[in-house]
């Protein structure tokens, strides 16, 4: 009889033998329970040259910030709910990002807020959409998924249940701010689209994975510049723009909402991974030597099992791929219980930021970094 050090020993010895990853190329001793999170304030034309100082160490400020806010709360044993929504009510309340205060404007010159938050232990979540006086529409999304009865809320609807809920409002001169105003109006002038005006996408969002294992995502926007007649993006699209599974992976995205929904980017992502590990763990199992019943000498568990980096980055980078494909461009944040946080994008730079337990700590715009 194996003890379960041996059992796990062994397997984790096999695995080495067979070439199998059993760790990261982080050293995480692979039994040690492990926290990770990422963030993005979106993707797009987003180059050196066309920033300066200033600009850049603002947004690096602001991404630090919010890093921070998610990771004391996991480093704590806090839950990656709370991580999630601590990181993003910073970005919302920040004016250049573009989710909540310095939304983009509507074609009739209004803010219409869309948000979604997802929880990896249940796949429970909220979502909503075209909300017009909710200082922070996360907040409306977490409330919706706490609430249960229903998963996305609209418009009137959504904000009554708010008012319901007791949370906070805000004028719609909270939302404005002068350079959205001024891009919507260059857009109707020369007949622009949203990424010819804004040249970048400024939706905000995190994935988080907790020391308990559980994964969340949420994510944030005021939509697309100029866009009408009540349209909706990727991000409260539960599978599109934002999507959490324990038995998987979460995931934010940010770009073109139209081709993040037709290629169900956040699902289609986590299914990836969800066939990749489960195939890992049956050849790992299936190689293990029988005894003379034909039953496996030692089970491999499942906690040994660890993606590598390159894993999870191809399925993300196979997801924008997709994207591409169709013509859209964006970008992506995923964590994986079982493996490292990674960042996938078609653009030339996306807002972004990462840490984990094993000590990854990086906070980059451009897409050189
Ligand atoms: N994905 C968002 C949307 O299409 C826009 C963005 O990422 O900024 O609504």
């Amino acid at each position: 009889m194996f003890t379960k050090n041996l059992v796990l020993g062994g397997a984790a010895m096999l695995l080495a033998a067979l070439g199998l990853p059993v760790q990261a190329q982080d050293d995480h001793d692979p039994m040690e329970p492990r926290w990770s999170f990422a963030i993005h304030g979106g993707a797009g034309t987003i180059k050196r040259e066309n920033m300066n100082a200033e600009q850049e160490a603002e947004y690096l400020a602001a991404l630090d910030q919010a890093l921070e806010a998610g990771t004391d709360i996991l480093k704590n044993g806090g839950s990656a709910m709370d991580a999630v929504v601590a990181a993003i009510l910073l970005l919302e309340d920040d004016p250049k990002f573009n989710a909540g205060r310095g939304a983009v404007f509507t074609w009739e010159g209004e803010n219409e807020l869309d948000a979604a938050i997802m929880d990896g232990r249940d796949r429970s979540a909220g979502a909503v959409t075209g909300v017009k006086s909710i200082k922070n529409p996360i907040l409306l999304a977490r409330e919706v998924m706490k609430d249960g009865r229903h998963v996305f809320l609209s418009g009137a609807g959504a904000e009554e249940f708010a008012g319901e809920r007791g949370l906070e409002t805000a004028s719609p001169d909270w939302f404005a701010t002068e350079a959205r105003r001024e891009a919507l109006e260059r857009l109707k002038a020369r007949q622009l689209s949203a990424i010819d005006v804004d040249h970048k996408f400024g939706t905000v969002g995190a994935v988080a994975l907790d020391l308990e294992g559980n994964v969340a995502a949420g994510t944030s926007t005021g939509g697309l510049t100029g866009k009408r007649w009540g349209r909706i993006g990727d991000v409260p699209v539960l599978g599109a723009g934002t999507y959490a599974d324990n038995r998987d992976c979460a995931v934010s995205a940010t770009g073109q909402g139209e081709y993040f929904i037709r290629a169900a980017v956040g699902h289609s992502i986590c299914q990836t991974l969800k066939y990749r590990w489960r195939k890992m763990l049956d050849d790992a199992q299936a190689s293990v030597p029988k005894d003379a019943d034909g039953n496996p000498t030692f089970i491999v568990h499942a906690s040994e099992m660890w993606l590598e980096e390159a894993d999870i980055q191809a399925a993300a980078d196979a997801a924008m791929a997709d994207v591409k494909d169709l013509g859209g461009t964006g970008g992506v944040i995923v964590v994986s219980p079982f493996g490292p946080a990674v960042f996938s994008f078609n653009t030339a730079g996306m807002y972004r930021a990462r840490a984990t337990s094993a000590g990854v700590k990086e906070v980059a715009i451009y897409g050189s970094e």
